[in-house]
């Protein structure tokens, strides 16, 4: 038997060596069902399978690299690079590009991001004179998005009475017209939104017998990563695409189906065994991840649900430390104690910051925790938030380059076309788009013609339509022979738009420039990176597509050493040595919209075992008993889920009742006390009494001058990515230190008054 197959266990085996035939892997969290996938892959190469044959869908693109990463490991790296892995619609995205016309599609159509899709949405919703305040752009795309992941086209929305009508109820009796538009502008500007991805895959295997068999042909082993959060629309892809050979592998787990809110059908893995014949099903038991605490207490959870596969989930990891439950003041009081923790925990046990992840319901909980972090120098890094690519400047010269792909692209035309400012107003630009929906042509082609147009504008204004395009037409000429590096390096300068971010001078204009600079950094990468992979030409067309369906977490090289800090949505799958899960408060979490039904509660509960389960040493649940939301400090009670665990599991710390009485905890000086002096400064509630920690002070590096004092910097003291503040510029953060004795100077970016360089000699800072 082949080797690597020993770092597997029987129940993992069987799966694994099972070749043919459609099979179900049904196990909870950290039992190695996505070991069980890469290994699978592996062992079927080794059989003889070709990698073109083998198609594997996981959650993220980050996981299908590492998985990738694995097998080449195993199989090597010529080989496994042909293999098909990557989202849904990152590889579905491909197979479009290839079939496009069938569609009537241009292959180099755009994919909209959300942002393109809820601008165009907003914009219709404009042009059509509708009311925004019952028309609010954002539900109109999640409306829209949630018909196209159940397959209703418009035309099918329209021959509905019953869907019509649930709108009308809902005071939105144009949604349909609305969505129609919104097709139609998509279609003609030459752009899929990520929901097409899907649903016109979806069209292409039903209404071309021909392109689906070539595709059954091609996948004949088809893998399935978390299943149970598949959508219709996916479902019905892997069920068309599979039903010729069904070799078909899906794994998952139903009690971390936590995406129902976005379509995702929890009967997809339900009804697995009668969408198939023969299949067989395994389950795995065994959890490889957590410590025993971790895994009995998130089976005690999970137990609670009614609606659930029964399983088994043991392991013969080490008992464990018991899962810390701490009760805070404020928010704010909450970001001190995990930031406090963490100091506390690296210090002790000799860890990194990537061994830790914080884990809230919401993404408006981050700053708290942010600027806890922050003050102790803890290194963090947010995902989900807005990515990279979404940032304004990034996506003003990402919409340069992909008008040269496809400048019918409405979205992107309609950001550049007057920015820089070129004189072209927004009465202009509306008249195109009026005209443009007359002619039934794209923006730009209004432009390029626009001499023979109707469109009423002066004969200024037509010669800087005429210079917008033949600048884009410029930069198609030169995209023939230039890679995309050297495209876009030209397009920052000649478009203006590195004379309009330097012109300020302010500390954003300068935070916009290194941005775009990253990004041609990135676009060097990328073209130098296309040497050496064989299913990439490193085309511009390319880049933009990865851009597109790049998430933050996807963007995660995993090389800088950094807190996690995530919603629990973005931590499936993942792991972590410590997790802190805060914000264990009703109405936040369970949230206060999932509490009406008992399903909606349930997949609350579900997202809880998902986050205790992403833990491996140890976990930390915190709350606070008032916490800013919507502005407003509002009072809070601790989760039900904290109830719902078995005590035995649980370290509870004494509650701080009333800090105002105790000096030593006073909310000025709370960051700088380590949680355990926290902890046994109050007789404590419900566990034994354990001799408390003590940490040298001489271990601890000083983190705070708290006498008021300016800080002597010219001593060397003062590290970059210190937050200081000046008498006159205010807080700033050290960007730079450089200069030798006397003249050492830092380069600070000041909330007023930008990026200043300072003789420390002469500074007078406080570093906070
Ligand atoms: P989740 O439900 O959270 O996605 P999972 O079932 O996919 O979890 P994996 O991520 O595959 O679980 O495995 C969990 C951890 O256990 C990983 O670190 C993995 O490397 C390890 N692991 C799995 N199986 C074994 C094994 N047989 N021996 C040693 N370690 C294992
Ligand atoms: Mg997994």
């Amino acid at each position: 038997m082949e080797k690597y197959l020993s770092q597997l266990n029987d129940a993992q085996l069987a799966p694994t060596l099972q070749k043919d035939g459609p099979m179900i892997v049904i196990a909870g969290a950290g039992s190695g069902k996505t070991r069980v996938l890469t290994f699978r892959i592996a062992y079927l190469m080794s059989q003889g399978v070709d990698a073109f044959n083998i198609l594997a869908l996981t959650f993220t693109n980050k996981a299908a690299r590492e998985m990738k990463s694995r097998i080449a490991s195993i199989v090597g790296d010529s080989e496994a690079k042909n293999l098909w892995m990557g989202t849904f619609h990152s590889v579905f995205a491909k197979i479009l590009r290839f079939e496009a016309d069938r569609l009537g599609y241009p292959s180099n159509f755009t994919i909209y991001d959300t942002q393109d899709s809820q601008r165009l949405i907003s914009a219709i919703i404009k042009e059509m004179k509708l009311d925004k305040d019952i028309y609010k752009y954002k539900q109109i795309y999640s409306r829209i998005s949630s018909y196209k992941n159940s397959l209703i086209t418009v035309k099918a929305y329209f021959n509905n009475p019953e869907l019509i009508e649930a709108d009308t109820a809902a005071r939105r009796p144009q949604l349909g017209e609305i969505y129609k538009e919104y097709v139609n502008r998509c279609f003609k500007a030459g752009a899929m939104d990520f929901d097409d991805l899907l649903l016109k895959t979806n069209e292409l295997l039903t209404r071309f017998p021909d392109v689906l068999a070539k595709y059954q042909d091609r996948f004949r082993y088809i893998l399935v990563d978390e299943y149970q959060d598949t959508n219709h629309s996916q479902y019905l892809i892997v069920r068309a695409l599979s039903d010729r050979f069904q070799n078909i592998c899906v794994v998952g787990d139903d009690a971390q189906s936590i995406y129902a809110f976005r379509g995702a059908n929890i009967n997809n893995i339900l009804n697995f065994q009668r969408d198939y014949d023969d299949v067989k099903t395994y389950r795995l038991e065994q959890n490889y991840r957590s410590t025993k605490n971790i895994v009995n207490a998130a089976n005690s959870i999970i137990d609670k649900n009614q609606t659930k596969l029964d399983k088994v989930v043991w392991t013969s990891n080490e008992e464990g430390s018991k899962i810390v439950v701490n009760r805070l003041m404020t928010d704010g009081d909450e970001g001190r104690y995990v930031a406090s923790s963490i100091f506390e925990n690296k210090m002790q046990n000799q860890l990194k910051n990537n061994d830790f992840a914080v884990l809230y319901r919401t993404n408006a909980q981050s700053r708290a925790i942010e600027d806890a972090l922050r003050k102790r120098n803890i290194p963090y890094r947010i995902y989900g938030g807005l990515s990279f690519y979404q940032r304004k400047e990034i996506k003003d010269v990402l919409s340069y380059l992909r008008m040269v792909i496809n400048p019918a692209d409405e979205e992107a035309l309609k950001r550049v076309i007057n920015f820089p400012p070129r004189g072209i107003g927004q009465t202009t630009i509306d008249k195109l788009i009026v005209a443009a929906n007359g002619y039934n042509r794209s923006i730009f082609e209004v432009m390029k013609h626009i001499n023979k147009t109707e469109v009423n504008v002066n004969a200024g204004t037509k010669t800087k339509l005429q210079d917008f395009v033949t600048m884009i037409e410029s930069f198609q000429v030169m995209n023939q022979t230039a890679n995309a590096f050297e495209l876009a390096e030209h397009i920052t300068k000649a478009s203006g738009l590195i004379k309009e971010f330097n012109k300020d001078g302010t500390p954003e204009g300068v935070a916009k420039m290194e941005n775009i600079e990253e990004l041609l950094n990135g676009m060097k990468d990328f073209v130098e990176g296309q040497k050496e992979l064989a299913d990439t030409t490193g085309s511009l067309a390319e880049f933009l597509e990865d851009v597109a369906l790049a998430t933050d977490l996807d963007n995660d090289k995993g090389d800088d050493d950094r807190v996690a800090l995530m919603t629990i949505h973005l931590a499936k799958g993942l792991e972590f040595p410590y997790v802190y899960i805060v914000g264990m408060e009703e109405d936040l979490f369970p949230s206060a919209m999932s509490m009406n039904t008992r399903s909606e509660l349930e997949e609350e509960r579900r997202l809880f075992y998902v986050a205790l389960t992403r833990a491996e040493k140890q976990a930390y649940l915190t709350y606070a008993l008032s916490r800013y939301r919507w502005g407003k400090l509002i009072d809070a009670e601790p989760s039900r889920f904290i109830e719902e665990i078995d005590d035995k599991y649980l370290d509870v710390i004494t509650p701080v009742d009333d800090r105002r009485q105790n000096p030593m905890l006073s909310a000025d000086i709370f960051g700088d006390v380590e949680p355990s002096q926290i902890r046994f400064k109050r007789p404590v509630q419900k566990k034994k009494e354990k001799p408390p920690k003590f940490i040298p002070p001489a271990k601890l590096k000083p983190l705070k001058k708290s006498n008021g004092d300016h800080v002597n910097l010219f001593d060397g003291k003062l590290a970059v990515g210190n937050i200081v503040e000046h008498l006159r510029f205010g807080k700033g953060e050290v960007l730079k230190i450089e200069g030798v004795g006397a003249d050492v100077k830092a380069e600070i970016n000041f909330e007023n008054g930008g990026v200043k360089k300072l003789l420390l000699r002469f500074a007078k800072l406080d570093v906070i």
